[in-house]
Order: C-alpha cells, then structure tokens, then sequence
C-alpha cells in the first residue's frame, strides 16, 4: 500500500508540474503580449503617408535602325567626344604608325566638339594626329602640331570656312583656313 502511495503521490507531482508549466508558458507568452503594447502607443497621430516611389522615368530601349542591324557582334566604337570616334582623329598613314604616334590633346577636342555643337551639323576630320612620316608625305611643317595631337583639319558641309573659322577662333582654338582646298586647321598650344 505504501509504494502505490508513493507512486500516486509522485504522480501527482508530476501532474502539477506539468500542468504548472503549461500554465507558466501560457502566461509567460501573455506577459510578451502585453509588454509589447506600450511600445505602440495608440495616440491617433499616424505618421505622414510615405510617398510612392515614382523612381527615374522609364525610357523604353533606344530602337536605333543602325543597332537593329547589327546583332551586338560589333563594339561600339570609342568615342572621344559624344559627337566624334576616336579613330576619326587616328593617323592616317597606310601603315608607317600604329596609328597613334601620340594621343590628341583633350583640350582640342572638346573644343572641336563645342565647334560641332555651335553649327550643329556633322564636322568632317580630315586629319588629325600624324606621325612623322605622314606629315612629310602631305607636305606638313616639320614643326606641325599636328604630330604633337595638338591639331586637326576639319570642314563643315554647308558652312564656310571664314564662318567657320572664326567661330574656332572664338572658342579659343588657334585657325589656319584654307579656302582654296575648303577646309580649316585649328590647333592649339599644348
Ligand atoms: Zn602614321
Ligand atoms: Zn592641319
């Protein structure tokens, strides 16, 4: 009788354990329930509407004829101004150089560019850096800015080379026209 008792009274022990425990975790999970209440005071002032983030306007992809043609096989060419490639101002010897016996001058071709964007027409180069074999073959100076990428040869349809001369003088570029051949040297001092 003793050790049914016992086993009856341990049980009960057990079941109050447990049962307590159960009851401590319900009430444990209350307590977090309401100690997360003052947390979000309910004082009617609800914040500003954040606005809608209407984000850069969406241009659809440029449908260009000319990239359409081409299946993105051939790499844009490096320009070295947003109107002018790079290899428009290259030395065009049929191959004394590797085309670039300097680099041109930045200077000048930003200013040819604002000479561009002046008239706002295509500006043609003729001739931009040259190595020295090539500025001997089209009878350059020997002292040409040309071979230091410190000038060019240019024209533009449609507008003389008095006007246009002039506009490079304004812009600060030094100007030799030639009005016989139809075309203007400018250059500037490095
Ligand atoms: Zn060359
Ligand atoms: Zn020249």
């Amino acid at each position: 009788m003793k050790r049914l008792k016992k086993t009856f009274i341990i049980g009960m022990i057990m079941v109050c354990a447990v049962v307590s425990m159960i009851f401590m975790g319900s009430l444990g999970s209350k307590r977090t329930e309401n100690a997360a209440i003052p947390e979000t005071p309910s004082t009617g002032v609800t914040d500003p509407p954040v606005p809608e983030k209407t984000g850069e306007p969406v241009f659809p992809p440029s449908q260009d004829s000319d990239s359409a043609l081409t299946d993105g096989e051939e790499e844009p060419p490096l320009m070295a101004t947003p109107h002018f490639a790079m290899d428009e101002y290259r030395c065009d010897c049929p191959d004394y150089c590797d085309g670039w016996p300097c680099a041109m001058e930045l200077e000048l071709l930003e200013k040819i560019e604002a000479l561009r964007c002046y008239f706002g027409r295509p500006v043609i180069i003729t001739s931009g850096v040259r190595c020295e074999a090539r500025n001997e073959e089209v009878g350059g100076v020997s002292w040409s800015f040309h071979k230091r990428g410190c000038a060019a040869d240019l024209y533009c349809p449609g507008i003389g080379v008095g006007d246009l001369a002039q506009i490079a003088k304004e812009l600060g570029m030094n100007v030799l026209p030639y009005y016989g051949s139809g075309y203007l040297h400018v250059e500037i001092i490095p």
